[in-house]
């Protein structure tokens, strides 16, 4: 008897159903073609929780996530929840889905289509052999410090603080380790060392870490430094680990080597395997019921799920070569289409990755 896997499945609003439709069409073939067995229980959760549970993250929502091994998320948001209150807006939903379930990392990997090189602001040749992945802390520094204002002698300041602790830059450090250790085994430790005493912090316990991965290459890269080399040798990365204000400019910034939004999946993890998974996009309100969004971000975040939360590489290596396959063949969904009038809708573009896995 398989292990049978236990996946939440959040489609959310705007294009979120269509594209989340899509992900679990390539569960069932992964099924069909592995032999894995996974149980799919859906949760109402955001805009659409806010109609009809009148809060955007229900007792039961967050119930069938906690019970399960991996939660597979769509989108969540729209204009029409964006003037409501604090406590009845679908982002209070996502900050609260993530401390409940104690997520403290979010990991974005960039890898490059051969066939989407062109729609790129880089060079192609500059491009080449680009496949990296940016863990960043979630929880702490600078975001989540004491902020105040005070009266000074030359008018008013404002004051942020960034604070970390060794537990949390030993627990994601350990993560990134981890992570590197199924991939090239090299990690980018990122910092300020220079600078800030928490990057000192940061970089002494990174060092202590690495004592039980002598198999992982370890090097520290200054952020400015990063920030250049992302976008000069981006294939020189593997795993990139960084605090939590560097990670969001950076894993932005490294977003935008792959050229389209509608192509990039995510990751957000906690202690064990446990990790919550969902497309870089958002709900897209603009093309929303339309069927012509691309389910690339969230099949791809199938593929990271297996990789991961399962260690079903196999299945994932399968999932990424379909992809592949279907835009060397020429497909497009109108986002990452030349030709827009030979762009093709959600489903077609679904059905053509799973007949090709
Ligand atoms: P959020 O506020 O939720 O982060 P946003 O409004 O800033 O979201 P998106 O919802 O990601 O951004 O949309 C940005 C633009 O990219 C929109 O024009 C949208 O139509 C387009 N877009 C986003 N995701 C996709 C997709 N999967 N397929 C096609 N186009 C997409
Ligand atoms: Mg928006």
């Amino acid at each position: 008897m398989a292990d049978v896997k236990k996946i939440a499945v959040i489609a959310g609003d705007g294009i979120g159903p269509e594209v989340v439709a899509e992900a679990e069409k390539v569960l069932k073939r992964t099924e069909e073609l592995f032999g894995y067995q996974f149980e799919t229980e859906h949760a109402l959760f955001g805009g659409i929780a806010i109609d009809e549970k009148g809060t955007p993250l229900p007792e039961e929502t967050l119930k069938v996530c906690q019970s399960a091994d991996a939660v597979l998320l769509g989108a969540v948001g729209g204009p029409k929840w964006d003037n409501n209150s604090k406590e009845l807006r679908p982002e209070t939903g996502l900050l609260g889905i993530r401390k409940a379930l104690g997520l403290f990392s979010n990991i974005r990997p960039a890898f490059i289509f051969d066939c989407l090189k062109e729609a790129s602001t880089l060079k192609p040749e500059v491009l080449e052999g680009t496949d990296l992945i940016v863990v960043r802390e979630l929880t702490g520094g600078i975001y989540f410090g004491e902020k105040f204002r005070r009266e000074t002698a030359n008018g008013q300041e404002a004051v942020d603080t960034c604070a970390y602790n060794v537990n949390e830059i030993e627990r994601i450090a350990r993560q990134a380790f981890e992570i590197a250790r199924t991939r090239r085994k090299k990690l980018a430790s990122v910092d300020k060392a220079n600078v800030l005493e928490t990057s000192r912090l940061w970089r002494e316990v990174v060092i202590r870490v690495s004592a039980d991965y002598p198999d992982v290459e370890l090097e520290h890269v200054l952020v400015d430094n990063c920030a250049m080399q992302l976008l000069r040798r981006p294939s020189s990365f593997d795993v990139i680990v960084t605090e939590n204000m560097f990670g969001d400019i950076l894993s932005d910034e490294a977003a935008m080597l792959t050229g389209s939004i509608g192509m990039l999946a995510s990751a957000s993890l906690g202690e064990g395997s446990f990790g919550l998974y969902e497309p870089v996009h958002g709900s897209a309100p603009d093309i929303a019921g339309q069927g012509i969004s691309n389910p690339i971000a969230t099949i791809l975040s199938v593929a990271l799920m297996f990789r991961l939360t399962f260690g079903y590489h196999e299945a994932a290596d399968s999932i990424e070569r379909a992809v592949a396959e279907v835009l060397d063949a020429g497909h497009r969904t109108g986002d990452i289409a030349v030709d827009k009038s030979k762009a093709i809708g959600t489903i077609a573009m679904g059905q053509l990755i799973v007949d090709a896995m």
